[in-house]
Formats: structure tokens, sequence, C-alpha cells
């Protein structure tokens, strides 16, 4: 059965309900957050869901979410997310009305949508024959020329002979862009500084692009040197209506991949905007176009740096990654006008019912490092806490705590999305929010996206593709040497957790002078904190400085006062790392303790022994205990330090050879241990 909704009138702007059928149920051929995005929308509309997923995402949050889920296959996407013929029979057989495409995988490839409409099944996405019009960069720019959308002045022709392709880009006059006319995802281009160097490149792109995307075709256009990328989404029903929602500007690029986006684009005149919507709907209309699309713009900055001309560059026939900034600043869910539009209905709104309203951004929070180039950064994410999600502050993730970026797909772990009155208000919350993003795990781009937004460029809207390279040695600094306050808060953290897990040893030092010396390691240098019990608190010398502090630990959250100021804190412990989330501010060392003093005998049985002569004061295992490497099992005080003797192995403790109050000499063997 299918249920009825109410659908308004858009093309003419008068608001006439009209019964549509809704889909009851709706299958999503993809994974991560996009999965979990679209599902969202359905439950809200009470559509029910069926999820496809491969072996590495057999218990991810989109699997979890979805009403009802079926295993493809193994990792590899051409093993599960690209197999349309699977998808298909489980869509069939699950008795879904329609199919969610998502981006990337499926979602551009014609074949899967005219094989979803001759199954009987909605394919959630424009007809077959729009992808194929804009699948092929080449063929729409030469339809776009036809429709009067301006172009980059280049060559796209089906001649690819390279004499004539170099002939053409001599015409066109250097730099120029040799671009796949099948890519996508920022591959398949190279610019080419002068003609000398034109034979070599071409040969090199075609190779990557026979090799990409299984298409050699190019295409040849002027390479501006310092344009900004300028998108428009439009939106198209069957019923011959089509808006568009706006632009966001997606200039903030490394290597032609986004990394932030935003609406409305600053610094854009109205008339501006208005003539790209335009050109956009001309785009669209153009092919056929129904659902939701983008048309990407690359647009001229002129000397004042005022936008100048704007050129199609292409259009994704598919709701593109940054889609939820355009639904903070028009209100709207554009999921939700899919499904509409998908199930035959009219677009919610006409043109003139939509409005912008504040200004939103996107950061692309990936599991990559930048310190090693950007290379992506598998792994489990130990620890994942993120800012409060509200009206201002939207977060779309696939993951949670404990689940692992795998190598098989996009290192994606969330879009961070704010939305402010004004630009500058979005910058702040975007700031602050990144600030509250906490990865233990992977590495991250979360600081360098912090730092991107906290620049005197981007923060004044001066955006163009070449801003993360002109600013990449400000942009990826060399890590900065702890401050004398993480490394006092790190201090703190570290002997309450002790006292926490050890209480037996605890107690003796109430009373007690004792100073414990913590050393954390860090890639600039080692550091060290002293931290002795004074009062209710601590006193700590760090780097020279003397703090007063007090603190108490709950779970990772540290909450501590140094020297008057209070501060809250998040100290994650993993193995010997540990790391500091305080003031917006993340820092990753190592504990090292260097009085752990070891010795390993014949038959591996270790002899633990006094490092220096002084009193046992606390035994912190059990005699017959069995003890992972690294926990600590007697605490020596000696020449008014503490020094805390730890398992050396996995293993079991024998003996202790002496009661705590009693002394020690130097070379006493303190504990017998049983190495495993
Ligand atoms: P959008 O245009 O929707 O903002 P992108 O152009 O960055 O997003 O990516 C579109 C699709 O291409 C997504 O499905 C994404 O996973 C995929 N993609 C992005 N980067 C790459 C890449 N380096 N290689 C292959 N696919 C990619
Ligand atoms: P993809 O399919 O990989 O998204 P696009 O044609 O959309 O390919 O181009 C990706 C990015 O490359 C653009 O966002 C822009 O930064 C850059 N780019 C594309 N065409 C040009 C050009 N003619 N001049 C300068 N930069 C360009
Ligand atoms: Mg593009």
């Amino acid at each position: 059965m299918r249920s009825k909704i109410a659908c308004r009138r858009a093309s003419d702007g008068a608001v006439s309900p009209r019964e549509t059928t809704m889909f009851n149920k709706i299958l999503i051929a993809n994974r991560g957050e996009i999965a979990c995005r679209v599902i969202k929308t359905a439950k809200a509309l009470g559509i029910a869901t069926v999820a496809v997923y491969s072996d590495a995402d057999a218990d991810a949050r989109f699997v979890k979410l979805a009403d009802e889920a079926y295993r493809l296959g193994p990792a590899p996407a051409t093993e599960s997310y690209l197999r349309a013929d699977l998808i298909l029979d489980i869509a069939k057989h699950s008795g879904a009305q329609a199919i969610h495409p998502g981006y990337g995988f499926l979602s551009e490839n014609e074949g899967f949508a005219a094989a979803c409409q001759a199954a009987g099944i909605a394919f959630i996405g424009p007809p077959a024959a729009a992808i194929a019009a804009m699948g092929s960069k080449s063929a729409a720019k030469a339809l776009m020329q036809k429709a009067g959308v301006p172009l980059v002045p280049g060559y796209h022709g089906d001649d690819q002979d390279p004499a004539l392709l170099q002939k053409q880009a001599d015409a066109i006059g250097y730099p120029v862009l040799i671009k796949a006319s099948s890519g996508g995802g920022g591959k398949g281009m190279r610019i080419v500084e002068k003609t000398e160097e034109f034979a070599a490149a071409l040969a090199s792109c075609q190779r990557e692009a026979r090799a990409s995307f299984g298409d050699d075709k190019v295409l040849i256009e002027k390479y501006l040197t310092k344009p900004r990328h300028v998108e428009i989404q439009v939106f198209a029903d069957s019923h011959g209506g089509c808006v568009y929602l706006f632009e966001r500007d997606c200039s903030v690029q490394r290597r032609h991949q986004k990394v932030l986006e935003e609406a409305p684009a600053p610094h854009l005149p109205q008339a501006t905007r208005q003539a790209m919507g335009d050109a956009a709907v001309a785009a669209a209309r153009a092919v056929g176009y129904v659902g939701a699309g983008t048309v990407e713009f690359i647009m001229d900055v002129q000397e004042n740096g005022e936008p100048g001309k704007f050129y199609f560059m292409e259009m994704n026939t598919r709701l593109q990654v940054e889609h939820p900034v355009t639904e903070m600043i028009t209100g709207q869910d554009l999921v939700a006008w899919q499904l509409q539009v998908a199930a035959g209905g009219k677009l919610p709104l006409a043109q003139e019912q939509l409005a912008i309203r504040g200004h939103a951004i996107e950061a692309r929070i990936y599991a990559e490092d930048p310190d090693k180039g950007f290379l992506p950064s598998i792994g489990t994410l130990v620890h994942l806490a993120t800012p409060p999600e509200s009206s201002s502050v939207r977060i779309d993730t696939g993951v949670e705590q404990g689940d692992a970026i795998s190598p098989f797909y996009d290192p994606m772990i969330a879009k961070l999305i704010v939305w402010g009155e004004s630009r500058e208000a979005a910058l702040r919350q975007m700031d602050a929010a990144l600030g509250q993003y906490q990865v233990v795990g992977p590495a991250t781009n979360i600081a360098f996206l912090r730092r991107i937004v906290r620049h005197r460029s981007f923060a004044g809207g001066h955006v163009d593709t070449g801003l993360i390279a002109r600013h990449h040695d400000e942009l990826l600094p060399p890590p900065a040497a702890p401050s004398v306050r993480q490394l006092a808060l790190l201090a703190l953290a570290e002997a309450l957790a002790g006292q926490q897990r050890y209480p037996a040893a605890a107690g003796w030092r109430l009373n007690g002078q004792l100073t414990r010396r913590f050393t954390f390691q860090h890639p600039q240098q080692d550091c060290e904190v002293e931290l002795s019990h004074q009062g209710d608190g601590y006193q700590l010398r760090v780097a020279g400085h003397t703090l007063a502090a007090s603190a108490t630990l709950s779970g990772n959250a540290l909450a501590a006062v140094l020297d008057g100021a209070r501060i809250q804190a998040s100290v994650v412990r993993h193995g010997a790392q540990r790391v500091l989330f305080a003031g917006g501010e993340r820092l990753a060392v190592e504990f090292i303790d260097p009085y752990a003093f070891t010795e390993t005998g014949v038959h591996g049985e270790t002899h633990l022994k006094a490092p220096m002569p002084g009193r046992v004061v606390a035994l912190l295992a059990a005699i017959g205990e069995k003890v992972a490497k690294g926990s600590p099992l007697l605490i020596l005080e000696a020449m008014k330090m503490e020094h805390t003797i730890t398992a050396p192995g996995d293993g079991v403790v024998q003996d202790f050879y002496f009661e705590a109050g009693e002394q020690v000499n130097d070379g006493d063997e303190l504990v017998d241990f049983a190495a495993e």
C-alpha cells in the first residue's frame, strides 16, 4: 500500500494541494554518512528503509539505523556497492519501491538508473538520459553551448588527435588544463604551463583517465589561475517545474578536492547570483532534468578581488556532498524534496518562495594526516566526542566511537555544518565546534580545518582555489611544543588516574611531602612535570614555572583549577598515548616512566630492582595477580621523589620482597615477576 501526502504546486507559485503517492519503503544503495542522512529523512516521513552493506560495514551505523539490511558481499566496492544486479534483486525481494543512490558509487551510472526504471523501481535521481547527457564533460559543454550557458574558453570536440589537441592548447593560450572528459573527484586533470610540456602532460592525463574512468577522452580549457568554485543547487520536477536553491562556494580546495564549503558565496552580488541561477536552470532544462542536481561554475576573480565572469564547468547529477549548507540557509530538506519529486510530486516551493537566511559553512572531517601529506589514516576511533548538535550545529556522520575507518572507502569521518545569522557568526560557530571535535585513533584534519577557518584570507571571504597552497606554511606549521598549562593538565590527569586505579597508593600521599615526576614525550621534546601534594591540592613545577592546582577526574573529564583558573579538559589514555583536549586545542604525547627499571634474567623470569636507595610506600598488585604490561606494581619513594615500578610485560606477580614502609638499597630485588 502507498500512503498519500499532500504536495504543493511549484511552477506558478500558487499553492494548490495535490495528491501524490509517496513511497512506503526505499532502499539506500550507499553507505556511511550519506546512507544515515537519507535514512534520517525517510524516518521523519514515516518511510521504511532498507540498507545494503559490505562485509566491512556489517556493524556500521547506517546498517543499525535502517529497518532492514542485507549483505551485498566482500568489502571492495566492485564486489558490493557497485553490484547493481544484487542491489536490484534486494530491492525487489524486500519490496522497496525506490532506490536512493546517495553520491559516488552508482549515483551517476545511467545504466543503473535505466535498470531501476526497467524493473519498475523508482530511481531517486534524474532520468538515465540526463545522467548520460552530463556524464561526459565534453558532451555536456557542447550541450551547454547550445543552451547559451557561458563556457570556459577551450576545446571539447570529439577529435582527439594529439597534434590537433596541441594546436588547440596553443590557440587557447597557456596555462591550460587538460581534463578527463569522464573524470571526477578531482582526478584526471593536468595543468600545462607551456607548449613544450603539453605532449607529455596529455599522455599522462590519458593514462590516468583510462585507468580510473575507463575512457581516455580529454577536453582542454583555459586554466584560470585564481578562480573561485561557485555552484548552483538546482531542483526540477517531472511537471516542468525547475528552481535553484542559490549557490555554494567550494573554493577552498586541496588538489581540486573540496575542503570547506559555504552558502551563500561571500561577496557575491545579487545580480550575479541571479544570473548564475538562471544559467543553471537553463542547463537543467536543456537536458530534461528531474530531481536534485548541481551546476558547477568556475568564476574569475578580478584585480580588485571582486567576482568576475562565471563559466559552466560540469553538472553533477545527484545530491552533492555539501548539500547541508543549502539546507541550513533555505530551511529546506533536500532529501525530502528528492523523495517527493521521485514519487511524481511537484516541487514543494516555487522560486519566489525560496529565500536565503543567514550563512552556513561545512567542514569535511577526514581521517587523514596533514603532517604526512594528507595520507589517509585508518584505524579504530578509540575516542570520539563531538560538539553538541543544535539549530546551528549539525553533524552528518556514519561512524561512532569504537568504529573503524577502513581502507576500502572514502576516509571521511563526518561533515560538520554550522549556521549563523551572518558569515562572521558562522565562522565563530565553526571555530568553536572544531575546537570541541575530539578524535583519538586515526589522525584527522581537524586542526588544519581550524587554521583555515581562522586564517585572515578565509575569514575575510577572500577565497579562491589557490588559498590553501598559497598559505601552505601558515596552515601546516610544525607541531607546537606543549604549553605549561597543557603539561600541568596532563600530569594532574596522570596522578588522579593512578590514584583511582590503585587506591592503595592514594592513602599514604595525604600527609606526604613527596614529589612525583612525570615525563611526556612529544615530537619536539621530552617534557617533565613535577607534582607534589600540598594541602588538598597539588603544587606543579613545569619548565621553571610553579603552579598551584586542584583537580578531579571523572572518566576522561578533568576539572582543574590552575593558579585560580578553572579549566575543563579531556584526557584520553590509550596505551602509552595521552591525548589532551583543552581550550579547543589537541595535544598528543606519550607517557613514559623513566624509572620503570627492569632486567630480564634467564628462563624468562624478570627481576625488578630498586633503581636507588629508598622506601617502599605502596604495593599495587596482589601476589599471584595477573597483570598487563606497564601496570604499576610498586611505588618507591627516594630522594623525595616517587618512582613507579611497572610490569615489564604481561605476567604474574610471584612475590614482593618488601612490605610497604620498608627501606631498600640500590639494586635490591623488589618483585619476583614471571613474564608470560
Ligand atoms: P561533491 O561534488 O558532491 O561535493 P566530490 O566531488 O568531492 O563531492 O565527490 C563526489 C563523489 O566522488 C563522492 O562520492 C566522493 O566519495 C567521490 N570522490 C571524492 N574524492 C574522490 C577520489 N579522490 N577518488 C574517487 N572518488 C572520489
Ligand atoms: P571534478 O569532476 O573532478 O569535480 P571539475 O571539472 O568539477 O572536476 O573540476 C574540479 C576542480 O578543478 C574545480 O573545482 C576547480 O578547482 C578546478 N578547475 C576545474 N576547471 C578549471 C579551470 N578551467 N581553471 C582552473 N581550475 C579549474
Ligand atoms: Mg566537480
